[in-house]
């Protein structure tokens, strides 16, 4: 990596998710032609906002936590992408997340750049009111940067509908009037658009479907794996299962189950309610976290959080296609082994666009103030998603690369060329 590559705000020695980015983006550059004289400014965010986050605790103290957004990209329009609540949220993690956000859009034709925020803090040790004053300080202190068409939040990792209502309500309360249209993911008593929740989980079951079909696989009986069950793993689970494909395997943090005739995905569901475990899933057996690899299926889909799939268990790997719910959950080495032992890669910035795709129907229906049915929102994203892949698909046989170099040399070409149309401004 040459050395004018990294930014001074990151540590050298463990540059973490960006470096992941950055590899890719060092892939895709030969396919660019002269499109590459701006690939540069791929390499480094736009604007970073670092904040501290204070809040009183139900006990009286004081707590502060640290909270970011970043936007990565404009050029194409205005950022979009959501916010994560989790312990190990830090600045890298945050530029990588924005950064696909920008490839994400690009890719699938979104006319968004690509933005990510968060909030170092594991949200089950906050009461919910503790959550909400969070959410409240947050959404003021990044105030400077969102609006409905600066910069468009929406949910993530450990963030729902509430957690939107607040936002929404805490930056219409500080503008002086309601903007529905400043996050996306909201509940639909306030412009939230019908199917959103499950948006990311059929994305990943219409992409998946798409690529099955061009493996001669068919999705009766199909064996499917899922690693992490919060909204976009448990739908897309869900939905495979309602089309006659057998859950095999389900990871989350509570543990690892397994069951070779299938396993509910509602049952799984209910199990993990309240604090629950998966384990309590009745008719499934426990096995061990890393075993969970090499479990005999046809489909796996990483929907957890980055570098899961890496060096140490690619090559255990026995599912003929992956498909990524999650963001960034397979290291580039990983990548390559996946390529060589001819595994499919479905790429996060295709598989899991869903969610952002109903995203922007929201906020078009919030301009708009007139809203669709849910069958028009589902038949739209449907139809979206496969156009998409299908594009994709056509670009990685002619150059004769994986799917994630064809959606980033589609993507890549579509944000330069508007960096290149708007010129260096002054
Ligand atoms: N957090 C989701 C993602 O990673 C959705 C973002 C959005 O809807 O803006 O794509």
């Amino acid at each position: 990596m040459k050395n004018h590559d990294l930014p001074s705000y990151l540590s050298k020695d463990n540059l973490g998710p960006w470096e992941i980015f950055l590899e890719q983006i060092d892939r895709v550059i030969p396919y660019l032609g002269n499109l590459a004289y701006w690939a540069e400014s791929l390499k480094r965010p736009k604007r970073i906002l670092i904040v501290d986050v204070p809040i009183h605790l139900d006990d009286g103290s004081v707590a502060h936590f640290e909270g970011y957004r970043v936007h990565h990209n404009t050029s194409r329009g205005p950022g979009k992408g959501g916010v994560r609540f989790h312990q190990d949220v830090n600045l890298s993690e945050v530029m990588a997340l924005s950064a696909w956000m920008t490839i994400k859009n690009a890719a699938v034709g979104l006319p968004y750049g690509g933005a990510k925020g968060g909030i170092r803090v594991d949200p089950r040790t906050l009461s919910s009111g503790e959550l909400e004053r969070l959410t409240r300080r947050y959404t003021t202190e990044i105030g400077l940067l969102i609006g409905p068409d600066k910069d468009i939040p929406a949910p993530d990792v450990n963030t729902n509908p509430q957690v939107m209502a607040w936002m929404m309500d805490t930056y219409s309360m500080n503008m002086g009037r309601t903007s529905t249209g400043v996050v996306t993911g909201k509940p639909v008593a306030l412009g939230g658009s019908l199917g959103r929740s499950d948006a990311t989980g059929r994305g990943v079951f219409v992409t998946a479907s798409e690529a099955m079909q061009r493996r001669g696989l068919r999705l009766e009986g199909a064996r499917v794996a899922v690693q992490g069950f919060g909204n976009v793993g448990s739908t897309a689970a869900r939905i495979f299962s309602d089309h006659g494909a057998k859950v095999v395997a389900i990871q989350d943090i509570t543990g690892t189950i397994y069951a070779e005739n299938g396993i509910d995905p509602r049952a799984a569901l209910k199990a993990t309610e309240h604090g629950g475990k998966l384990g309590a899933t009745p008719g499934v057996s426990e096995i061990g976290s890393a075993d969970f690899w090499s479990v005999p299926c046809d489909v796996l889909i990483p929907a957890a959080l980055e570098r899961q799939i890496t060096s140490e268990n690619a090559g255990k790997i026995q599912a003929k296609i992956v498909v990524e719910g999650a963001n960034g959950p397979t290291t580039p080495a990983a990548d390559d082994i996946l390529a060589d032992q001819g595994t499919l890669v479905v790429p996060d910035v295709l598989a899991n666009a869903g969610g952002v795709t109903v995203s922007y129907f929201e906020w078009v229906q919030d301009f708009s103030s007139y809203y669709w049915t849910e069958d028009e929102i589902n038949a739209r994203l449907d139809r979206l998603m496969r156009e998409a892949f299908t594009a994709l698909w056509e670009v990685s046989e002619r150059h004769g690369v994986t799917l994630r170099t064809a959606a980033y040399i589609v993507a890549c070409t579509r944000v330069l060329e508007a960096r290149a149309l708007r010129g260096l401004y002054p």
